[in-house]
């Protein structure tokens, strides 16, 4: 039996995709936590008042969609896999901070040999540092790749922001 560590904190939601006979166990494969199950699980909330919410990729009510381990979703998922081909191949040195991680990808990214890696967040714990990304406490040109996903949307000021990731970033890097 495989024990979950306790940030994941899976919900009933989740458990759904845990039962099932043994012989289904392995059919889904998650590509961020590397875990087989049965079935991914629900995510997401329903916006009937949102026409586009079925056209927009993560968004809505999704069946089928979160990990039930590490409770990854579709944006995580594909960002892992573009990471993972295309950031990371080339196995070089970097330096790089993650804005808001989700503890799967931050555990991924912690194993890596060659990634130097800083996990921020405002007020979360398991990371490096508690921050305002309106006022890094980085220097300037600090890291190779800054990752900050489903985060600028929920900030006040996004163009301030974004240009603190500009100064921390080198020339060359990667946003
Ligand atoms: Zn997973």
């Amino acid at each position: 039996m495989r024990i979950l560590p306790q940030r994941y904190h899976p919900t009933a939601d989740d458990l759904t995709g845990l039962v099932s006979h043994p012989s289904d166990f392995t059919r889904n494969y998650c590509i961020v936590c590397q875990s087989r199950f049965r079935l991914f699980t629900n995510a997401g909330k329903s916006v009937p008042e949102c026409e586009f919410q079925d056209e927009i990729t993560s968004s809505g009510r999704r069946p089928y969609s979160k990990c039930v381990w590490c409770r990854s979703v579709e944006r995580h998922r594909f960002l892992w896999t573009h990471l993972s081909t295309q950031i990371l191949k080339e196995k070089e040195q970097i330096r790089l901070l993650h804005f808001a991680p989700l503890p799967g990808i931050q555990d991924r990214l912690v194993d890596l040999p060659y990634v130097d890696y800083v996990g921020v967040d405002l007020t979360k714990q398991n990371v490096d540092a508690n921050c305002d990304i309106a006022n890094l406490p980085f220097g300037d040109e600090s890291f190779d790749v800054v990752i900050c996903s489903h985060v600028l949307e929920h900030v006040p000021e996004d163009v301030k922001e974004m240009s603190e990731l500009y100064r921390t970033l080198k020339q060359g890097g990667l946003h």
